[in-house]
């Protein structure tokens, strides 16, 4: 709780803050979801007047702030409010509005060119705006300021405390490892590489009822949530006490609509357990993407694809999907689980994916480290998904143009997907300390995750940074080895 009398006075300034947040992301929710097709003109706008009116109240917060700073004795919530704050106004000191304003036009132009780029596969329109994107970026990292690589002050924007020192030293055993578990899979065939229920047409209203089944099981609460549907599913807070999910529905290949559902939840839950009494805070939100994504893919992959979970959704297949009456549970399990080496990332399975951001990764630290040429970056970009998964992509629209995050100028956020996926390693290893995971799946008793995860994260909020919180609740920071461990006894017993 915030008790010091400085502490609280700046959190009485900042619940404006927190409404401009909130309205954000209620606009934001509302441009991929209900909007006319022909307001995003006026919507932009709106947004960036919002975020503008943001940083000016935030800058109003920093004298106050930094007498704060002086404070002693204070508890856990006090300290990490103010360094959450403190982050904020760093960012806005030292990036000069210039800057940040060329960043947005940038990111404006550069993605309706990426969008036509991608569907004509030609690099050569969008390699203009990359080359001023990635020169952005790179005197961005220099305001920042950073110890060690310049790529540092990136990340540290989505992931507070990584460095590229950090993510070498995750992704240098995950790569080995991987590799070896998926060339073992793909000779041993017991895992498909495709399957026939991936061509399997199903109506949106059949599929809807299987979603809204999922929801029953993970628990949702029905009067602070909510689903809807957009192109590319997210989750959107509004508050502790207002947070959507999206879905998508492709029509087949049911289990990218039902796993989006997942997905999404895990990161609902987080949101919505939240320590209540943060609400209006800037503590009250998840701690950075890493642990947030580690979230949903535990709640995806952990619990979703487990044989248990499809014991329990298998009834609901039956029922809303007729095609599924000829395949056993154990069939699911295995079409949920295929192994494919593939181009495209969204697509990946648990054993490819993440293969994808580590080239990615690859690619950005050399680009901001100015080690490589923009216009390098297709060549190896094929290179290395050939030494990586295994195929090597014809064109740039199935390489390295089919992600939104460089023409937005998202440097320094792919790694968080796959740390996401370590950490969730780690929360799946903890937990079976204390839970018999397989046995409360199997009965439908997800509530006890639910508390558990609570506990132990979910009601701090943004209290610990990612490194603290690991450290109190796991013992440990970004171990993968918990994530091979249980890749191997999914993949290879
Ligand atoms: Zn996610």
């Amino acid at each position: 709780m915030l008790q010091n009398s400085l502490v609280l006075d700046i959190a009485e300034k900042y619940k404006p803050l927190w409404a401009l947040d909130s309205v954000s992301s209620l606009l934001e929710w509302d441009m991929e979801t209900y909007m006319p097709l022909g307001s995003s003109s006026p919507r932009g706008f709106t947004i960036a007047q919002t975020q503008l009116l943001r940083q000016e109240r935030m800058l109003q917060l920093a004298d106050l702030v930094s007498k704060a700073e002086k404070l002693t004795g204070l508890n856990d919530f006090e300290t990490g409010f103010l360094r959450v704050l403190k982050r904020e106004l760093d960012y806005y000191s030292k990036v000069p509005p210039k800057l940040l304003e060329d960043i947005v036009r940038t990111s404006i132009e550069g993605t309706v060119v990426w969008r036509e780029a991608r569907k004509k596969s030609d690099f050569s329109m969008f390699k203009p705006y990359l080359e001023k994107m990635v020169g952005l970026k790179r005197q961005e990292a220099e305001k920042l300021g950073y110890e060690g690589h310049p790529y540092n002050a990136l990340m540290d924007r989505y992931e507070e405390g990584i460095t590229t020192d950090d993510v070498d030293k995750i992704f240098s055993p995950l790569r080995s490892e991987l590799k070896e578990i998926l060339t073992k899979v793909l000779s041993a065939g017991k895992f498909p590489s495709t399957h026939p229920l991936e061509r399997m047409s199903y109506e949106e209203p059949a599929m809807k009822r299987v979603n809204e089944d999922a929801l029953k099981l993970l628990q949702m609460p029905q009067k602070t949530f909510r689903m809807d549907i957009s192109t590319h599913p997210f989750t959107a807070s509004m508050s502790i006490q207002d947070v959507r999910i999206t879905t998508r529905y492709e029509g087949k290949d049911f289990k990218a609509s039902l796993y989006s559902t997942v997905h999404e939840s895990g990161h609902a839950i987080y949101d919505l357990q939240v320590e209540p009494t943060l609400e209006y805070t800037p503590l009250a939100r998840g701690t950075s993407l890493g642990v947030h994504e580690s979230q949903s893919r535990f709640w995806e992959n952990f619990i979703g694809r487990s044989r248990e979970f499809i014991k329990r959704i298998y009834p609901s297949l039956k029922t809303n999907l007729s095609f599924v009456a000829q395949y056993s549970e154990e069939d699911i399990y295995h079409y949920v689980n295929s192994v494919k080496p593939s181009f495209i990332r969204v697509e990946a399975d648990e054993l490819t994916y993440n293969f994808h951001i580590m080239l990615r990764y690859e690619l950005e630290k050399k680009l901001i480290g100015g080690e490589m040429e923009v216009a390098d970056a297709p060549a190896m970009w094929k290179d290395l998904m050939e030494k990586y998964v295994g195929v090597r992509p014809t064109n740039d629209a199935e390489g390295l143009l089919q992600d939104v995050h460089w023409s937005e100028g998202m440097f320094g956020y792919f790694a968080t997907y796959s740390l996401g996926n370590v950490i969730g390693g780690m929360f799946y290893n903890s937990i079976q300390k204390d839970l018999d995971l397989k046995t409360v799946i199997a009965s439908g008793e997800l509530s006890k995750v639910k508390d558990w995860l609570k506990e132990r994260l979910h009601k701090y909020g943004a209290t610990y940074s990612p490194k603290e919180l690991q450290k109190r609740v796991l013992g440990e920071t970004y171990n993968p080895q918990w994530l091979i461990k249980y890749l191997r006894e999914k993949y290879l017993t």
